[in-house]
């Protein structure tokens, strides 16, 4: 160390304590960075890195921003996953002896940005702590920094079911333990990108006591301490702004792991990642920030309460029934700002005037979206609009204090309205009328002089002057004028009257704007008292802005009130896939029927590729997850069971590039979903065993269709290409075909989507190929291979119901070898062939349906052929 020069040494310390973060060394106008940090942050950043003496032999790489473009540089950092340690002079320059005091003023890290490009208005960003206890328990909290929410749970199951709670709030940061598993930290990585943050106290801190009143668990405090601690460690301000912690458990709501939520695109699509084309998108007809961010969650936690659904579905109907009123209070949410964000701020204390003038405007609306409120007012709704406080004292003192075009910086002044302070109008007052005198004097010593040209004017360096060009100099009085700056054909003088009146003046306005500093930061400090108020209003405000969201789409979309029932009845009439159906122009969309109840458990959906079978599937468990939020379907009419869990597998392109084989996820998955279905569950199972070898799939998916039929009892739609599991329909009283029809036109497959009893044309597959025109020869030879396979299928019809070996007991998978190794030719390829294989290779398949697969490999056999 002692080779350096003292303000290195400085550094080196505090980065000492930021090991894991980039340290933003303040230096006058620049953030800067040495060492290792300077190499990496001049690499992530693409700044140019340089180097200075610090002391030692060799120069030390550093690389700077500038302060005031920080914000951005920060994002980009931060938005990659790295946490940024600001480090502040913390005494003025001037009066430091040595080197200037420095000090982290703030951690920032993916889980608690504020601000920036970071955080989007419809999505929350959780930083979530996790706390391992014995017995495969796990506490799990979280918070948003930015609205102050704050949650926790107990996790009494698998790790996997702790990973699908992180990624289904979409947390970015997770605190734990420096001992936490590794193994623990990898299955979380391999999921979604986390950054890990260590705090080992789970002290209680007596400030953050009242936050959690509420939480009876010894396991809760501990999850929830961790979280506070690392927060108050790294953010070193108020975060009087988090809300009671709220404490809940999973079995409250409808169950969905993480793959089902990615199969049905509840909130993100699978291609794109992105919200648009997903069931949120969908249905977000919200108009606040704050809605939006509500709307998500729900959509991520169905209800199993029949009462909470009932409850709901009694606000959407009245909301359907009070068309202007909605379209009313849609109009007026729109004004609404985003309070729970705000009061985040006000608490960090980074709010500006406009801001406050944002919360004026908000808080203006809530009398006018009460008496909407209140003009629909029908059963409960009107408990919830009983709740929405306006806040009126503070919204008079917002109404009083604050101009309504005010700047953005609060140091500057203008901000603060005349009238409201007495101090401050008589500073104004007098600088005020000191303008009024120079202009006056200005006047006088026009007249004394004669220069008609002679101004008044001012500048940072001088103060006020009197300007005079060269050509009138002859004009001036002796002695009078003290000349202070010349300029190319001006000179300029000050007198001893400017000066003095220059005195009053700059008086008054520093003291006006000090004092409107002042001013702000009381109003500031009496807004962040009303912070637990505007974070209920929001509540309210979000709630009646997701529930007139649903009625919006319900009756734009032509949705109908889904009844429940306990019978495990489930009726759908012309049910649609909402997302498909928006995309596709609702006219040409076809809507179909499911019909299920305690005798007919599972379906078995056959039919030609790209016919719907997997859109069928998907529309019931959306119109399911529809229901269970309080929320009309997509049908004409629907009668449906209350669905505990809902498992899918649906392939998925993605598989491919996830590292386990597709056939090994479809294992996995399917094994989840058999060991923890009930009959109170519903299960989509795409083409499952499609992965490996013709026989070996298809025993397993008879076996799994068997299992669940006997075991189980969970309402299951099963679509296979497999038609020899038709016959199924013959043993297991409780299993139904249907098929998706399609019908030739003109030498096209036109598909038709329309789901059909009984089991599908079996010959479809070669019909299609005859339709895409592959040699008349193949299609003859194709025809001779199946009569042949069907024949040898007469086993199947004495298909026997045994019962399945215990599953949960079964050992680990073998893994067979699917294909046999394709035999080596030394052959060297013509350039013809050559070229064919590099087609081969660059064919998108994830891009393609089956028939345009067909069409091309068709192709590329013509060629080939010559
Ligand atoms: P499969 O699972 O049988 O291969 P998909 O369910 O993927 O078929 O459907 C293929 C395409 O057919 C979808 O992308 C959609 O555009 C269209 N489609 C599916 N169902 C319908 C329907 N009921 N009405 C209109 N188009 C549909």
């Amino acid at each position: 160390m002692g080779q350096y020069t003292p303000m290195i040494q400085q550094y080196l310390k505090v980065k000492a304590e930021y090991p894991d973060a980039f340290l933003f060394f303040r230096l006058g106008d620049f953030y800067e960075m040495f060492f290792e940090d300077a190499i990496n942050a001049s690499q992530e950043l693409e700044i140019t890195l340089t180097s200075r003496d610090g002391g030692s032999e060799e120069r030390i790489p550093m690389c700077g921003v500038p302060y005031h473009s920080a914000p951005g540089y920060i994002d980009i950092l931060v938005g990659k996953g790295y946490k940024v340690a600001i480090c502040e002079q913390t005494e003025d320059p001037k009066q430091a002896k040595g080197v200037i005091k420095r000090e982290v003023v703030q951690l920032i890290t993916p889980g608690t940005m504020m601000e920036g490009k970071g955080l989007t208005d419809k999505e929350n960003n959780f930083i979530a702590s996790l706390t391992v206890f014995e017995d495969n328990c796990f506490g799990l909290a979280y918070a948003d920094l930015s609205t102050g929410e704050n949650r926790v749970t107990i996790i009494e199951d698998r790790f996997e079911t702790v990973v699908n709670e992180i990624i289904t709030i979409g947390a970015r940061e997770v605190v734990v333990h420096s001992d936490f598993s590794e193994d623990f930290k990898l299955k979380l990585s391999e999921r979604s990108t986390l950054t890990f943050s260590i705090e080992e106290d789970t002290s209680l801190k007596q400030e953050y006591a009242p936050l959690l009143t509420s939480l009876q668990d010894k396991r809760h405090h501990a999850a929830v301490n961790r979280l506070l601690n690392y927060l108050n460690r790294t953010q070193k301000r108020s975060l009087d702004h988090l809300q009671k912690v709220s404490a809940y458990m999973l079995h409250q709501f409808m169950k969905m792991d993480y793959y089902s939520k990615r199969n049905l695109e509840l909130t993100e699509t699978i291609r794109s990642k992105g919200k648009k084309g997903s069931l949120l998108w969908l249905l977000d007809e919200t108009k606040t920030a704050m809605g939006g961010r509500m709307l998500k969650q729900w959509i991520d936690r169905p209800l199993l309460s029949m009462d909470g659904i009932l409850l709901r579905q009694t606000h959407v109907d009245a909301f359907l029934a009070n068309y202007f009123e909605r379209e009313d209070l849609r109009d007026h949410l729109k004004e609404v700002y985003d309070l729970e964000r705000l009061a985040g701020r006000v608490a960090f204390g980074n709010v500006n005037a406009r801001d406050l003038i944002q919360l004026k405007y908000s808080l203006q609306q809530v009398p006018v979206l009460k008496s909407i409120m209140e003009s629909i007012g029908k059963g409960s709704l009107e408990e919830l609009t009983a709740t929405l406080d306006p806040c009126e004292e503070l919204q008079d003192l917002l109404e009083r204090s604050l101009i309504e075009n005010p700047p953005i910086s609060v140091k500057e002044g203008g901000i603060i309205q005349d009238g409201f302070n007495e101090d401050l109008d008589r500073y104004r007052d007098a600088s005020r009328n000191g303008k009024k005198w120079l202009a006056q004097l200005e006047q006088e010593e026009r007249s004394r002089t004669g220069i008609k040209s002679l101004k008044i004017g001012y500048n940072r360096i001088f103060g006020y002057f009197i300007e005079v060009t060269k050509s009138n100099l002859q004009h001036l009085e002796e002695g009078r004028y003290e000349r202070k700056q010349t300029l190319a054909n001006a000179e300029r003088f000050i007198t001893p009257e400017l000066k003095e009146t220059e005195a009053l003046i700059l008086e008054a306005e520093e003291k006006s704007v000090d004092l409107e500093y002042e001013l702000f930061k009381q109003v500031r400090e009496t807004v962040k008292e009303y912070i637990p108020r505007l974070q209920s209003l929001a509540k309210v405000i979000s709630e009646l802005d997701v529930l007139q969201c649903f009625a919006t789409v319900s009756e734009k979309r032509h949705y109908v009130k889904p009844v429940f029932n306990h019978k495990r009845k489930m009726i759908i009439r012309d049910g649609r896939h909402p997302v498909v159906e928006k995309v596709m122009n609702a006219q040409e969309y076809v809507p179909n029927d499911c019909e299920m109840d305690s005798e007919r458990e599972q379906l078995l959906i056959t039919g030609p590729n790209m016919s719907g079978k997997s859109t069928y599937m998907r529309q019931i468990a959306l119109t399911a997850i529809l229901a269970q939020i309080g929320c009309y379907v997509p049908a004409s009419e629907a009668v449906l069971p209350i669905f505990d869990q809902i498992f899918t597998r649906i392939g998925a392109a993605d598989d491919l590039i996830s590292g386990q084989s597709t056939f090994m996820v479809e294992m996995l998955e399917a094994k989840n979903a058999i060991t923890h279905a009930t009959e109170q569950s519903l299960i989509l199972f795409d083409e499952i065993g499609r992965g490996t070898s013709t026989y070996d799939g298809m025993a397993l998916a008879q076996a799994i269709i068997e299992y669940i039929h006997q075991y189980i009892g969970a309402k299951t739609l099963f679509s296979t290409h497999y038609h020899e599991l038709t016959v199924l329909e013959k043993e297991l009283p409780k299993l139904r075909n249907v098929h998706v029809s399609a019908i030739e036109q003109n030498g096209k497959v036109v598909f038709l989507h329309k789901i059909k009893q009984g089991p599908a044309d079996k010959s479809y597959g070669i019909h299609v190929a005859q339709l895409a025109e592959l040699p008349p020869k193949l299609i003859q030879r194709a025809n001779e291979i199946l009569l042949t396979l069907e024949n040898m299928d007469q086993p199947k019809a004495e298909l026997n119901v045994r019962p399945v070996p215990e599953i949960r007991e079964a050992g680990p998978l073998e893994q067979l070898s699917l294909f046999d190794e394709p035999k080596k030719t030394k052959k060297e390829l013509t350039s013809k062939e050559r070229k064919i294989v590099e087609e081969l290779k660059s064919i998108e398949l994830l891009e393609m349906n089956p028939l345009q697969a067909m069409n091309v490999l068709y192709e590329l056999q013509k060629k080939l052929k010559g």
